[in-house]
Protein backbone atom coordinates (compact mmCIF):
# COMPACT_ATOMS: atom_id res chain seq x y z
CA UNK A 1 0.00 0.00 0.00
CA UNK A 2 0.86 3.63 -0.40
CA UNK A 3 3.13 5.06 1.89
CA UNK A 4 2.79 1.69 4.35
CA UNK A 5 6.32 -0.15 5.12
CA UNK A 6 4.89 -3.48 4.63
CA UNK A 7 5.87 -6.33 7.26
CA UNK A 8 7.00 -9.48 7.04
CA UNK A 9 6.54 -11.30 10.43
CA UNK A 10 7.95 -15.17 10.60
CA UNK A 11 5.97 -17.14 13.06
CA UNK A 12 7.70 -20.17 13.92
CA UNK A 13 4.75 -21.62 16.08
CA UNK A 14 5.84 -23.98 18.52
CA UNK A 15 8.85 -25.37 16.52
CA UNK A 16 12.70 -24.92 16.71
CA UNK A 17 14.86 -26.31 19.35
CA UNK A 18 17.27 -23.71 20.97
CA UNK A 19 19.87 -24.77 18.60
CA UNK A 20 17.62 -24.39 15.85
CA UNK A 21 16.09 -20.91 16.37
CA UNK A 22 19.65 -20.06 17.15
CA UNK A 23 20.82 -20.72 13.45
CA UNK A 24 17.76 -19.89 11.88
CA UNK A 25 18.07 -16.11 13.89
CA UNK A 26 22.16 -16.16 12.63
CA UNK A 27 20.65 -17.28 9.12
CA UNK A 28 18.52 -14.54 8.84
CA UNK A 29 20.60 -11.92 9.99
CA UNK A 30 23.52 -12.49 7.76
CA UNK A 31 20.69 -12.44 5.00
CA UNK A 32 18.47 -10.23 5.49
CA UNK A 33 21.00 -7.65 6.18
CA UNK A 34 20.61 -3.68 5.08
CA UNK A 35 16.82 -3.86 5.22
CA UNK A 36 15.37 -1.00 3.10
CA UNK A 37 11.60 -0.75 2.31
CA UNK A 38 10.23 -3.63 4.38
CA UNK A 39 10.20 -4.25 8.01
CA UNK A 40 11.24 -7.90 8.85
CA UNK A 41 10.21 -9.51 12.37
CA UNK A 42 11.25 -12.99 13.77
CA UNK A 43 8.27 -14.33 15.70
CA UNK A 44 9.90 -17.62 18.06
CA UNK A 45 8.98 -19.48 21.41
CA UNK A 46 9.49 -17.58 24.39
CA UNK A 47 12.22 -19.07 25.71
CA UNK A 48 14.20 -17.92 22.46
CA UNK A 49 12.89 -14.27 22.89
CA UNK A 50 15.73 -13.03 25.13
CA UNK A 51 18.63 -15.16 23.80
CA UNK A 52 18.20 -13.92 20.08
CA UNK A 53 17.69 -10.41 21.59
CA UNK A 54 21.11 -10.85 22.26
CA UNK A 55 22.59 -12.55 18.68
CA UNK A 56 20.01 -9.56 16.80
CA UNK A 57 21.59 -6.69 18.68
CA UNK A 58 22.57 -4.16 15.61
CA UNK A 59 20.75 -5.77 13.35
CA UNK A 60 17.50 -4.74 11.67
CA UNK A 61 15.47 -7.57 12.10
CA UNK A 62 13.07 -7.05 15.12
CA UNK A 63 11.63 -9.20 17.35
CA UNK A 64 7.98 -10.43 18.04
CA UNK A 65 6.03 -13.07 20.74
CA UNK A 66 3.57 -14.82 19.81
CA UNK A 67 0.71 -14.17 22.24
CA UNK A 68 0.29 -12.20 25.72
CA UNK A 69 -0.99 -12.55 29.00
CA UNK A 70 -4.35 -10.44 29.50
CA UNK A 71 -2.74 -8.50 32.48
CA UNK A 72 0.80 -6.98 33.30
CA UNK A 73 1.72 -9.49 36.51
CA UNK A 74 0.07 -11.63 39.02
CA UNK A 75 -1.03 -15.13 39.92
CA UNK A 76 -1.15 -16.78 36.57
CA UNK A 77 0.46 -19.54 36.66
CA UNK A 78 2.00 -20.49 33.10
CA UNK A 79 1.15 -17.31 31.19
CA UNK A 80 3.60 -14.41 29.93
CA UNK A 81 2.83 -10.55 30.65
CA UNK A 82 3.55 -7.66 27.33
CA UNK A 83 5.23 -6.05 30.27
CA UNK A 84 7.45 -8.54 30.10
CA UNK A 85 8.27 -9.11 26.95
CA UNK A 86 8.43 -5.68 25.89
CA UNK A 87 11.82 -4.79 26.64
CA UNK A 88 12.57 -7.58 24.24
CA UNK A 89 10.13 -7.23 21.36
CA UNK A 90 8.34 -4.76 19.02
CA UNK A 91 5.36 -6.95 17.76
CA UNK A 92 3.22 -9.39 19.74
CA UNK A 93 0.64 -11.43 17.91
CA UNK A 94 -2.96 -11.49 19.75
CA UNK A 95 -5.84 -13.49 18.21
CA UNK A 96 -3.80 -16.08 16.79
CA UNK A 97 -6.36 -18.74 15.06
CA UNK A 98 -4.36 -21.84 16.76
CA UNK A 99 -5.15 -19.86 20.00
CA UNK A 100 -9.25 -18.68 19.40
CA UNK A 101 -10.16 -21.92 17.69
CA UNK A 102 -7.81 -24.85 19.92
CA UNK A 103 -7.15 -22.83 22.95
CA UNK A 104 -10.27 -21.90 23.42
CA UNK A 105 -9.31 -17.76 23.44
CA UNK A 106 -12.56 -15.77 23.30
CA UNK A 107 -12.65 -12.10 21.82
CA UNK A 108 -12.95 -10.56 25.33
CA UNK A 109 -9.75 -11.94 25.81
CA UNK A 110 -8.10 -11.60 22.75
CA UNK A 111 -9.36 -7.47 23.56
CA UNK A 112 -7.80 -7.20 26.90
CA UNK A 113 -4.64 -9.05 25.37
CA UNK A 114 -4.71 -6.13 22.50
CA UNK A 115 -4.72 -3.37 25.28
CA UNK A 116 -2.26 -5.66 27.82
CA UNK A 117 0.13 -4.62 24.39
CA UNK A 118 -0.45 -1.13 23.54
CA UNK A 119 -0.09 -0.50 27.56
CA UNK A 120 3.42 -1.16 27.48
CA UNK A 121 4.56 0.01 24.07
CA UNK A 122 3.90 -3.30 21.75
CA UNK A 123 2.50 -3.54 17.95
CA UNK A 124 0.21 -5.88 17.91
CA UNK A 125 -0.67 -8.24 15.46
CA UNK A 126 -4.30 -8.94 15.56
CA UNK A 127 -5.22 -11.72 13.71
CA UNK A 128 -8.86 -11.75 12.53
CA UNK A 129 -10.61 -14.49 9.89
CA UNK A 130 -13.17 -16.50 8.89
CA UNK A 131 -13.31 -20.80 9.29
CA UNK A 132 -13.96 -22.13 5.62
CA UNK A 133 -18.12 -22.92 7.12
CA UNK A 134 -18.37 -19.37 7.56
CA UNK A 135 -16.84 -18.41 3.99
CA UNK A 136 -19.24 -21.12 2.85
CA UNK A 137 -22.44 -19.09 4.30
CA UNK A 138 -20.87 -16.02 3.25
CA UNK A 139 -19.96 -14.67 6.51
CA UNK A 140 -16.72 -13.91 6.07
CA UNK A 141 -16.71 -10.22 6.03
CA UNK A 142 -19.67 -10.82 9.00
CA UNK A 143 -17.24 -12.51 10.82
CA UNK A 144 -13.93 -10.10 10.54
CA UNK A 145 -15.68 -7.62 11.74
CA UNK A 146 -17.28 -9.06 14.44
CA UNK A 147 -13.55 -9.84 15.30
CA UNK A 148 -12.56 -6.03 14.65
CA UNK A 149 -15.09 -4.66 16.49
CA UNK A 150 -14.46 -6.56 19.95
CA UNK A 151 -10.80 -6.37 19.79
CA UNK A 152 -10.84 -2.44 18.81
CA UNK A 153 -13.28 -1.15 21.07
CA UNK A 154 -11.88 0.09 23.31
CA UNK A 155 -8.59 0.85 21.40
CA UNK A 156 -7.33 4.70 21.38
CA UNK A 157 -6.95 6.57 18.10
CA UNK A 158 -3.45 7.34 19.23
CA UNK A 159 -2.72 3.95 19.31
CA UNK A 160 -3.93 3.17 15.58
CA UNK A 161 -0.51 3.57 13.90
CA UNK A 162 1.03 1.17 15.64
CA UNK A 163 -1.56 -1.58 14.74
CA UNK A 164 -1.18 -4.53 12.51
CA UNK A 165 -3.81 -6.44 11.37
CA UNK A 166 -3.33 -9.74 9.95
CA UNK A 167 -5.91 -11.39 7.84
CA UNK A 168 -5.83 -15.15 8.16
CA UNK A 169 -8.84 -17.00 6.74
CA UNK A 170 -8.24 -20.06 9.29
CA UNK A 171 -8.79 -22.80 6.19
CA UNK A 172 -5.85 -21.13 4.63
CA UNK A 173 -2.85 -21.11 7.66
CA UNK A 174 -0.99 -24.50 7.14
CA UNK A 175 -2.88 -26.13 4.34
CA UNK A 176 -1.13 -25.22 1.65
CA UNK A 177 -4.36 -23.65 0.22
CA UNK A 178 -4.11 -19.99 0.01
CA UNK A 179 -7.04 -17.74 -0.57
CA UNK A 180 -7.52 -16.09 -3.67
CA UNK A 181 -5.48 -12.84 -4.07
CA UNK A 182 -8.86 -10.93 -5.01
CA UNK A 183 -10.62 -12.78 -1.34
CA UNK A 184 -7.76 -11.47 0.25
CA UNK A 185 -7.74 -7.66 -1.18
CA UNK A 186 -11.59 -7.65 -0.30
CA UNK A 187 -11.56 -8.81 2.63
CA UNK A 188 -8.14 -6.12 3.08
CA UNK A 189 -10.41 -3.44 2.13
CA UNK A 190 -13.78 -4.13 3.27
CA UNK A 191 -11.13 -4.26 6.99
CA UNK A 192 -9.87 -0.93 6.56
CA UNK A 193 -13.00 0.67 5.67
CA UNK A 194 -14.47 -0.95 8.65
CA UNK A 195 -11.15 0.63 10.21
CA UNK A 196 -12.00 4.22 8.42
CA UNK A 197 -16.21 4.51 9.74
CA UNK A 198 -14.69 4.10 13.06
CA UNK A 199 -11.56 6.34 13.10
CA UNK A 200 -11.53 8.16 10.03
CA UNK A 201 -9.76 7.73 6.79
CA UNK A 202 -6.73 8.89 7.85
CA UNK A 203 -5.67 6.67 10.34
CA UNK A 204 -6.91 4.03 8.32
CA UNK A 205 -4.76 4.83 6.13
CA UNK A 206 -1.48 4.25 8.19
CA UNK A 207 -3.12 0.45 9.58
CA UNK A 208 -0.92 -2.33 7.78
CA UNK A 209 -3.08 -5.07 6.87
CA UNK A 210 -1.39 -8.62 6.36
CA UNK A 211 -2.17 -11.52 4.83
CA UNK A 212 -1.77 -14.72 6.42
CA UNK A 213 -2.27 -18.35 5.41
CA UNK A 214 0.23 -20.81 3.26
CA UNK A 215 2.05 -18.01 2.06
CA UNK A 216 5.43 -19.11 0.26
CA UNK A 217 8.01 -17.84 -1.82
CA UNK A 218 5.98 -18.45 -5.13
CA UNK A 219 2.23 -16.63 -4.32
CA UNK A 220 4.20 -14.09 -2.22
CA UNK A 221 4.08 -11.45 -5.07
CA UNK A 222 0.63 -12.01 -5.65
CA UNK A 223 -0.71 -10.89 -2.21
CA UNK A 224 2.09 -8.17 -1.80
CA UNK A 225 0.93 -6.40 -4.94
CA UNK A 226 -2.41 -6.23 -3.36
CA UNK A 227 -3.42 -2.61 -2.67
CA UNK A 228 -4.79 -3.04 0.81
CA UNK A 229 -2.09 -5.72 1.77
CA UNK A 230 0.73 -4.68 3.37
CA UNK A 231 2.99 -7.58 4.26
CA UNK A 232 2.32 -11.00 5.39
CA UNK A 233 2.08 -12.85 8.61
CA UNK A 234 4.27 -16.14 8.00
CA UNK A 235 4.14 -19.66 9.45
CA UNK A 236 5.34 -22.65 7.58
CA UNK A 237 7.43 -20.81 5.58
CA UNK A 238 9.54 -18.68 7.91
CA UNK A 239 11.21 -22.08 9.12
CA UNK A 240 13.17 -22.31 5.75
CA UNK A 241 15.60 -19.71 5.25
CA UNK A 242 15.63 -19.75 1.45
CA UNK A 243 11.65 -19.28 1.40
CA UNK A 244 11.36 -17.08 4.39
CA UNK A 245 14.58 -14.93 3.00
CA UNK A 246 12.73 -14.89 -0.83
CA UNK A 247 9.53 -13.70 0.81
CA UNK A 248 10.86 -10.96 2.14
CA UNK A 249 13.21 -10.01 -0.94
CA UNK A 250 9.61 -9.89 -2.56
CA UNK A 251 7.72 -7.45 -0.41
CA UNK A 252 10.51 -4.74 -0.59
C1 LIG B 1 0.26 -18.55 10.64
O1 LIG B 1 0.66 -19.32 11.49
O2 LIG B 1 -0.11 -17.41 10.98
C2 LIG B 1 0.24 -18.97 9.22
C3 LIG B 1 -0.23 -18.15 8.32
O3 LIG B 1 0.74 -20.22 8.93
P1 LIG B 1 1.10 -20.82 7.45
O4 LIG B 1 1.90 -19.78 6.76
O5 LIG B 1 1.89 -22.07 7.75
O6 LIG B 1 -0.20 -21.09 6.76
Amino acid sequence: GVNRVPLIAGNWKMHTTYDEAVSLAEAYRERLAQLEGVECALIPPYPWIVPLAEKLEGSTLVLGAQNCATIDQGALTGEVSARMLAPFCRYVIVGHSERRHQLGESDEMVAAKLQAAVRNGLSPILCVGELLAERDQGLAERVVERQLGSALEALEAAHLTRLVIAYEPVWAIGTGRPATPSDAQAIAACIREWIAQRFGSDLAATVRIQYGGSVNAGNAADFLQLPDIDGALVGGASLDVEQFCEIVRVAR
